[in-house]
């Protein structure tokens, strides 16, 4: 056979497992319509309703119409003034010197990575950080990867130790390496926080740069939704902040906060800027309107916090495990892969949308059902959430 009928039958062979994902045929608020019938949206990430916000469909709408859809490459002919405004008040927000944006936060880690550091630096990574942090290491090319099992504060010293030895050898020119220590801020599959307060101040101790990706966090921990670094009081003390314009924001883009030195350096260099296409118009609208609205109140994240108190109660009342999520991302423990699967099947024929989380995603006999909570959910909304688990589980 021919190599190349040989490499298409391999990539058939290999995708047999693949189960296409649900279709969906409404907007991503509180309901999703699949198959025709309305569905409880029990695992999106749209924490504040926003995907359909009146207020943010109206900015995208009028800046649509003045200025059209496409931009370009920011460092060609592409900085939109809204680009700036954006990334201005991100910063504000935050209560960072300076903001940029790129396409995703995908994008934004492979960025915050890859162009501050050479192959001699050193990385240090939780064992559980998200897929986009191990490919932005492996893109930088850096040899010295260490983990440290997930949030083990002992264990982050210990490769700390190890960093300091390997340091003791400067770098072929002269100069110290450096050391990055790099974490999620929010974990996805437990809702868990990084222990933040001790990792700053690790990173003093050993002089090493601090990284958060707080691509769950941003919209909806700390005051007002701004962050996680904000909720531990750590407003700048981590060297490098990513967020996600995807989740709680419910547009799309990513951003990275910092000094003004790391992120005009970024601007100078980072090839996921100089190289890839910015945010559309009606995106970045979008966007600066759910900033716009998240610092003007806290109303949203209030009401999300109310929803995740009442739900949590509930499925504690129902006699569910929920871990110990220390955000909205409750996840409904059932253990075994084929009752969390058996349980999201029933749940989807009575209109709730959950998905079962299962290895490899998590341990094997910890499969769950990840609900994630939003502040569009009404109190009949997470009443009927509910009455469907307690149903499908034959409580
Ligand atoms: C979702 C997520 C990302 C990717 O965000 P996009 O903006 O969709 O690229 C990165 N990091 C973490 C921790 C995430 O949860």
């Amino acid at each position: 056979m021919k190599t190349t009928d040989e490499f298409y039958q391999k990539l058939s062979e290999a995708e047999k497992g693949y189960k296409p994902p649900r279709v969906i045929t409404s907007g991503q608020g509180a309901y999703l319509t699949i198959d025709g019938q309305p569905r409880l949206n029990f695992c999106s990430s749209h924490y504040l309703g926003f995907a359909v916000d009146a207020r943010l469909r109206q900015a995208a709408t009028e800046a649509m119409a003045k200025y059209g859809i496409g931009t370009g490459y920011r460092t060609l002919a592409g900085t939109h003034e809204l680009h700036l405004e954006l990334e201005r008040s991100i910063a504000k927000f935050k209560g960072t010197q300076g903001a940029m944006v790129l396409s995703s936060a995908y994008a934004a880690n492979a960025a915050a990575i890859q162009t501050i550091l050479g192959k001699e630096d050193i990385v240090i990574s939780d064992a559980l950080n998200h897929a986009s942090i191990i490919d932005a290491v492996r893109l930088s090319g850096v040899k010295q990867k260490l983990v440290y099992a997930h949030a083990d504060m002992a264990d982050l010293e210990a490769k700390l130790q190890e960093a300091a030895e390997l340091r003791a050898t400067p770098k072929a020119d002269g100069s110290a390496l450096l050391v990055l220590i790099v974490t999620d801020g929010v974990f996805s599959m437990d809702g868990d926080l990084a222990p933040l307060p001790r990792i700053v101040e690790l990173a003093k101790q050993y002089d090493a740069i601090t990284m958060v990706d707080d691509a769950h966090g941003e919209g909806v921990m700390g005051k007002g939704g701004r962050g996680v670094v904000d909720h531990f009081g750590l407003v700048g003390q981590v060297d490098i902040e990513v967020g996600s314009l995807s989740k709680a924001f419910s547009v799309m883009g990513g951003f990275i906060a910092g000094r003004h030195e790391l992120i005009n350096f970024y601007n100078a260099k980072a090839r996921q800027r100089l190289f890839s296409i910015a945010l559309t118009i009606p995106d970045t609208a979008a966007a600066l309107e759910a900033v716009r609205i998240l610092d003007e109140s806290q109303d949203l994240v209030q009401k999300l916090w109310d929803n995740v108190d009442y739900l949590r109660k509930g499925f504690t009342e129902l006699g569910f495990d929920i871990g110990h999520s220390e955000t909205p991302i409750i996840p409904v423990m059932l253990g075994d892969e084929d009752t969390a699967r058996e349980v999201s099947a029933k749940l989807f024929d009575d209109g709730v949308f959950a998905t079962p989380i299962v290895f490899p995603m998590v341990p094997k006999g910890t499969a769950r059902i990840r609900v994630i909570v939003s502040a569009s959910f009404s109190r009949e909304d997470c009443d009927k959430g509910l009455a469907a688990f307690k149903r499908a589980t034959g409580r």
